[in-house]
Parts: structure tokens; C-alpha cells; sequence
């Protein structure tokens, strides 16, 4: 962590989001796929979470309050994956799907067809979920998702783990490229964002909702696309939701570091 990393001070009157985490599944990996010290026989069940974000906007619409969730975790039919992701999933066993996001949010009584907004972090299996099961929301991905769903991302991000109709186009928007990043081609279809940086803050942001409550990181490594949020909940209070950028404490403490891989297995 950067010890000097400074955020955003609050402005006047400042907004801020609300957080609930979301079980959306979970699946097992090989420790070694997190951390590079790992014993290689080791394996971890680990969950898939999404996350509720409710932002209210206090002069717009009469104190409209926007539901956003980000990730979706495992479908809950796993007959929804190709054949090729099937076959990777069996690899990942033992896998839960219940209760996925969309019984996690009606559990907390909210209807998924309530949700304006899903920010996928990237489309790697575990994060996809039943995008069905949102018929009224927007959906927001990184830059040069949709080429990766369509034709992959070269032989590291082979073609045959997406599914090329993952998501419901008419309504998908992707957020804009960053300038001098090395995405996939960039889709027609972006959302108004501008990317921004901060001093002492290496990625890019954009400000999502406009008034500081809710950030988009652009996050590449992990896959193309590959966006996290900032969250500010409160005046000095952050959560940040990294989606696949940190598996393992042991990673934020410098005591290991982050595991790479080469066949494009690694979710
Ligand atoms: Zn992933």
C-alpha cells in the first residue's frame, strides 16, 4: 500500500455511496494462482463477491437513488457456459452458486430488475454471473470488452473461455479508452466519462456519478478491461473493490507477491 497515497479531500456538501457485499457463488483454485510462495498441492475455496452500491443524488430527480452492483459472480446455471468454460469450471471445483447475486440482493429486498446499474470489474467466469436476471440495468465494462468477448484477447486470454454473447449489447456501454493504454479495440458504444489522474495515484479514475463518491480505477493486468471502484462512504472512509486484483493478504503486506500465469487459466 502507498503509505503517501492521498485522496480526494471531501468538497462542500460532499456525497457519498452506500456499500453491501453480496455473496455471488464461490469455486476452487490452486493456491499457487494467487501468491508465489504457495505450497503447490495447496487448493482454496474462495467466494465470488458483488457488491450493492446505492448512490442518492440529492438535487437530481427529486433524491433518486441509484442502484448500482458491481460483479456478478457464477451463473447459477452452469449450463449457461460454453463447453470450453464448462470444462475449466471442472477444474474449479467444488463450486456453490446459492444463494447468487440476484437471490443475495432479494434477500436483502431488493429486486434485481430494480438495478439501474452493473459495473462488471471483467468477464472472467466467476464475475459474469446471469446478466439476465437484470432486464432494467445499464451494464458498464472496460474499454475493449467486447472485442475480448467476440475474439479474445490473443493466446494468453484465449477466445474459447467467453462467451461471445455474454452480455445484452443494446444495452452495454464501455467505459471510454485511456489515452496511451494498450486495450483491445475500443467499442462504439461508451458511457460520457472522461479519465482523470491524481497526484501520487498511478492509475487512472473517472468519476462516475460526477460529484467524488464513486470512482472507476482502470486496473490492467489481470485481464483486458479490467476496471476496480473507490468507494467514499464517509469523510476519510474509502473501500476499494479490486475484483480479482488481490486474492491474499500476505500480497498487501509485501510477504508475497502477486502469482502470474501463462495459459490464460488462471481465473
Ligand atoms: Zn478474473
Amino acid at each position: 500500500m502507498t503509505e503517501n497515497l492521498r485522496l480526494p479531500p471531501p468538497a462542500v456538501g460532499q456525497n457519498f455511496v452506500t456499500i453491501s457485499a453480496l455473496e455471488g457463488g464461490s469455486l476452487t483454485l490452486p493456491k499457487s494462482l494467487f501468491i508465489t510462495n504457495a505450497d503447490p498441492e495447496k487448493r482454496t475455496t474462495v467466494p465470488s463477491l458483488c457488491f450493492l452500491i446505492k448512490h442518492t443524488s440529492p438535487s437530481a430527480d427529486k433524491n433518486k437513488t441509484t442502484k448500482l452492483v458491481f460483479d456478478l459472480g457464477l451463473k447459477r446455471d452452469f449450463s449457461g457456459y460454453t463447453a470450453a468454460q464448462q470444462h475449466h469450471i471442472s477444474q474449479r471445483q467444488p463450486t456453490s452458486t446459492s444463494p447468487d447475486t440476484a437471490a443475495s440482493l432479494r434477500n436483502g429486498g431488493v429486486k434485481p430488475e430494480d438495478v439501474d446499474v452493473v459495473v462488471l470489474s471483467h468477464v472472467h467466469w466467476d464475475h459474469v454471473g446471469t446478466p439476465s436476471d437484470f432486464p432494467n440495468a445499464k451494464f458498464v465494462v472496460g474499454s475493449g470488452t467486447l472485442d475480448l468477448l467476440a475474439n479474445g484477447g490473443g493466446y494468453l486470454y484465449p477466445k474459447e473461455l467467453f462467451h461471445h454473447d455474454e452480455l445484452p449489447f443494446d444495452r452495454t456501454y464501455e467505459l471510454p479508452p485511456v489515452e496511451g493504454g494498450k486495450g483491445l479495440r475500443a467499442a462504439r458504444k461508451q458511457t460520457v466519462h472522461k479519465w482523470e489522474k491524481w497526484d501520487g495515484f498511478e492509475l487512472d479514475v473517472v468519476d462516475y456519478f460526477g460529484d467524488g463518491s464513486l470512482f472507476v480505477v482502470d486496473a490492467p493486468g489481470h485481464l483486458f478491461g479490467h476496471v476496480n471502484l473507490l468507494a467514499r462512504i464517509g469523510v476519510g472512509r474509502w473501500v476499494y473493490l479490486g475484483g480479482d486484483c488481490c486474492h491474499d493478504v500476505r500480497i498487501l503486506k509485501g510477504e508475497s507477491d502477486v502469482a502470474t500465469y501463462s495459459d490464460g487459466c488462471g481465473g
